[in-house]
């Protein structure tokens, strides 16, 4: 009986485990796969980004959103900007009206709450955490062994060793929760992101528009799989804070 239970854990964790590979591996070739569908498929009326954007300012921001020129795929949003390149800018397609939608969506958290702020907070402290976890991780891999190889014996290598990898292991565990986190900003950005778009958009655009949406989204899942898989060495790295 314990044989077929243990046997139907160890399948039903493989299953997982493959499932979740496929997305960490898939993710991105399914999102730029998407995205060059959707950079082909102009809008119905026509409509321009920027006018897109300064429509949805008008209407939903009290043209409180200032919209800036930034570099080719540089388009995002901060405290009360949008940065549109160029090409983004004077484009009717699809792709771009569905990417500056998403950054109106995080607009529109900025402006209904401080949980962006905050995120964006964390990550700073990630970015500087992360730079802390292999230095921390190797050290705290040295001591221990020197300790345990009679190298330095005294116990004081040895508690500050695992002190080392226990911080390690905690800069990792904040990673995990800070992707947890982001995952749930960009679905909720995304969500906003569909509102915008059926102003303008007919039920067939704003399918194709969503299904987009929804790739984009599975990287932010890619990335948090990739984070929590990268020991197995079966899937590519991904830095630990963006
Ligand atoms: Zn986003």
């Amino acid at each position: 009986m314990w044989t077929y239970i243990i046997i139907g854990i160890v399948v039903v964790i493989g299953i997982l485990l493959c499932l979740a590979l496929a997305v960490a591996s898939f993710a991105f070739e399914n999102y730029n796969e998407k995205l060059r569908q959707l950079d082909e498929c102009d809008n119905e009326f026509g409509v321009s980004t920027l006018k897109y954007v300064e429509k949805i300012n008008e209407l939903c921001f009290g043209n409180g959103l200032e919209i800036v020129q930034c570099t080719e795929f540089e388009d995002h949003y901060s405290t009360n900007v949008v940065a549109l390149s160029a090409k983004t800018m004077y484009s009717n397609s699809l792709a771009s009206l569905a990417i500056v939608s998403h950054e109106l969506g995080h607009a529109r958290q900025d402006c209904s709450g401080n949980k962006l702020k905050k995120h964006w907070r964390n990550r700073r402290i990630g970015r500087f955490l992360g730079m802390l976890f292999m230095p921390l991780l190797l050290a705290g891999a040295v001591l221990s062994l020197l300790w345990v190889f009679s190298v330095l014996p005294e116990m004081l290598y040895l508690i500050l060793g695992l002190s080392f990898v226990g911080l390690s292991l905690l800069i990792f565990v904040f990673a995990l929760v800070l992707k947890s986190n982001e995952i749930k900003i960009e679905k909720e950005a995304s969500v906003f992101a569909e509102e915008f778009l059926k102003q303008i958009l007919n039920e067939k655009e704003l399918k194709s528009c969503r299904e987009f949406l929804n790739s984009a989204r599975l990287t932010y899942w890619a990335s948090l799989l990739r984070t929590m898989l990268s020991w197995t060495m079966l899937t590519k790295k991904d830095v630990m804070f963006r």
